[in-house]
């Protein structure tokens, strides 16, 4: 079954002070929230003990940005799917825009990072997405699909979420419009072995635009970076309505 998931993604953003400062203000705004979607907190690795410590109970699952594929070794300053295991961690953000872009993740290191997530039990979120440039040339669908083919090789459709991120859209304001994105998403949908699977939009998604991207057929969810920040702001994301 596609379950709807709105996910936030802190980037390098908030201190252990200010994770406790954004529970109490987020966590009394979910009495009314309906059950039929996750919430998901996507936080620095210094701050995954602190919302572990701080949710039990709470409706709230936790999600790291990153982790690397080998299960142990030197490899300084880097973390293991078992390590997120073990401070609560259930979902993991893998190849996003900004570590492709800024910290040469390519497609092998992703399908890497999505197999040993998934054999330490975790749910990979998955980000493809194309540049600007990329689709100002008509080249959106082949990046899209070419990374599907790489980034996917052997891995488990069935415990994945792949969240679509136009890279011109993240962080500018720029939504992709809600039709457009829907288009995408059913393009991704039509090439995936699991047509089932959760796919999120993310992209400058805000209180005033979830509710029209929520309303699209094929989008099951959002990830969002800026407005996941604010626990006024995202309550009204993960508070959307249809
Ligand atoms: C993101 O970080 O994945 C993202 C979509 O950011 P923003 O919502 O700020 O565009």
């Amino acid at each position: 079954m596609r379950k709807v998931i709105i996910a936030g993604n802190w980037k390098m953003f908030k201190t252990r002070a200010e994770t406790l400062e954004f529970l109490q203000g987020f966590l009394p705004q979910l009495d009314t929230t309906p059950d039929d979607r996750d919430i998901v907190l996507c936080a620095p690795f210094t701050d995954l003990g602190t919302l572990s410590r701080n949710l039990h109970g709470s409706r709230i699952q936790i999600g790291a940005q990153n982790v690397h594929w080998a299960e142990s070794g030197a490899f300084t300053g880097e973390i293991s799917a078992l390590m997120l295991v073990e401070v609560g961690v259930r979902y993991v953000v893998i190849g996003h825009s900004e570590r492709r872009q800024f910290f040469g993740e390519t497609d092998e290191t992703v399908n890497l990072r999505l197999k040993a997530a998934q054999k330490a039990g975790l749910i990979p979120i998955l980000c493809v997405g194309e540049s600007k440039q990329q689709r100002d040339a008509g080249e959106t669908e082949a990046i899209i699909f070419k990374q599907l083919e790489h980034d996917l090789i052997d891995v488990d459709q069935e415990h994945l979420i792949i969240a679509y991120e136009p890279i011109w859209a993240i962080g500018t304001g720029d939504t992709c419009a809600s039709a457009e994105a829907n288009r995408v998403i059913g393009l991704i949908r039509s090439k995936l072995s699991n047509p089932d699977m959760t796919i999120q939009y993310g992209g400058s998604v805000k209180p005033d635009n979830i509710n029209e991207i929520m309303a699209q057929s094929e989008i099951d969810g959002a990830l969002v970076g800026g407005a996941s920040l604010d626990p006024q702001d995202f309550a009204k994301l993960v508070n959307y309505k249809v």
